[in-house]
């Protein structure tokens, strides 16, 4: 494989993940990258537990995009959207007009909030926060206020929940689910965790659907559909990502849920490259930051010009909630088999396991979370 310049479109995890394994492996080839946002480099999970680790938007930033640059010694382009990738010319059309040509592309190009189909002259207001620039406006947003409400119990949701109870603000949480966390844990680990997390003042709606958020003075109104309402000072929504997937698709890169690629985080195009929470890799959407650190390391070495398909290992998530510690490893979409759970004083073990008793998943809460490294061991690799 060639050794032509590289351009990486994003300064997330992702962007700067292949950025650091390129140059442990290459001092040599020219990258360039280009951020629709400031390009400073920070840890993206960080923003979740901010408040109770004392860190602001401003000390979140481990290093800025001039340091950046002079560290890995590539360009950096902050404040620079792509809009359209020429294929055929190999010219990427900047927003403004400007043009460049690329060699090698890396998109690494993040997910977007999902936003609900509310109705009310409030839902200009709700915030979310998928970035450092989303939480500084969150913070700004904060001052003097007691009141948040969250919609959406999922990882995300119930982190910022825990984070701002914590803090003493007084926080509700709305979902349409039945517990926290949904979508990882069987229903006693979720009614545990619910409970450890209202023991600390959160107050969840479940099995409702937020409708309708109106402004009320210089607060809000969030109205479900049973009629029931709810005032806060803050509404943050919290309910998915979706990854950005439209510029690759009109460029003619195939895309699914995410742009796809091969185990070589390759599209179909040979010059183009993905991961990060924009990718699907081999059929896998994995928006968290051990995929990312596999992904960025094989693709370093593909980049450096020996072509290194990705491994993902078992990778156990961390969930930032204090109240309640919490590690999930989630059996894949389409695995066969039952959740087996024991719910004790000290917390929660849930193994999910198929007929012939493999285990292929597993959550653990509380005390018990000292298991993770034995069960993570049994389990299968995510991505062989
Ligand atoms: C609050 C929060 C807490 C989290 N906690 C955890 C956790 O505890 N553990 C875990 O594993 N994962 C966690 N995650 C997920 C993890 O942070 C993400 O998977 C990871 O940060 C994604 O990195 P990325 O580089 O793919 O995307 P991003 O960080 O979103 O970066 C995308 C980049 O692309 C740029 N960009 C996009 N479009 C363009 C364009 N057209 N032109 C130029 N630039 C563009 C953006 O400006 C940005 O720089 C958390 C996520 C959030 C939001």
């Amino acid at each position: 494989m060639h050794r032509d310049p590289v351009i990486i479109i994003g300064s997330g995890l992702a962007g700067y993940g292949v950025v650091r394994e390129l140059r442990k492996l290459d001092s040599e080839i020219p990258v360039s990258m280009l951020s629709a946002d400031h390009a400073g480099f920070y840890s993206k999970p960080m923003l979740s537990n901010a408040l109770t680790t004392g860190k602001t938007p401003e000390t979140l930033v481990n290093s800025d995009a001039s340091k950046m640059a002079d560290q890995q010694k590539i360009s950096i382009c902050p404040h620079t959207r792509v809009t359209d990738i020429d294929r055929d010319n190999h010219v990427l059309t900047l927003q403004g007009g400007d043009e460049l040509s690329y060699g090698r592309l890396v998109l690494a190009l993040g997910a977007d909030q999902v936003h609900l189909p509310l109705q009310g002259d409030g839902v200009s207001d709700i915030l979310s926060i998928n970035d450092l620039d989303d939480y500084g406006r969150f913070r700004n947003a904060l001052e003097g206020k007691k009141k948040i409400s969250i919609i959406g119990a999922g990882l995300i949701g119930c982190e910022f929940a825990n984070d701002l109870a914590a803090a003493g603000y007084q926080v509700n949480v709305i979902d349409i689910s039945q517990q926290p966390l949904g979508r990882l844990l069987p229903p006693a680990a979720g009614a545990y965790l619910q409970k450890k997390l209202a023991s600390i003042g959160i107050t969840f709606y479940f099995d409702a659907m937020t409708q309708q958020v109106e402004r009320v003075g210089e607060r809000l109104r969030l109205v479900l559909a049973s009629g029931e309402a709810l005032e806060s000072d803050i509404i943050l929504s919290a309910v998915g990502l979706r990854p950005r997937i439209k510029m690759a698709e009109a460029a003619g890169i195939r895309v699914n849920r995410g742009i796809v690629t091969n185990q070589l985080m390759q599209t179909q195009d040979p010059e183009i490259f993905a991961l990060g929470d924009c990718a699907e890799v081999q059929g896998k959407v994995l928006p968290f930051v051990m995929p990312i650190t596999h992904a960025a390391r094989a693709l370093a070495a593909t980049l450096a010009g020996n072509p290194t398909p990705v491994h993902y290992p078992a990778m156990p998530v961390l969930v930032k909630t204090p109240a309640c510690p919490t590690i999930v490893s989630p059996p894949d979409i389409d695995a066969k088999g039952d959740w087996h759970v024991d719910v004790d004083g000290d917390g929660v073990r849930a193994l999910f396991k198929d007929a012939a008793d493999n285990l292929l998943g597993y959550a653990l809460l509380g005390a018990l979370t000292k298991e993770k490294n034995t069960l993570t061991a049994q389990l299968p690799p995510v991505l062989q």
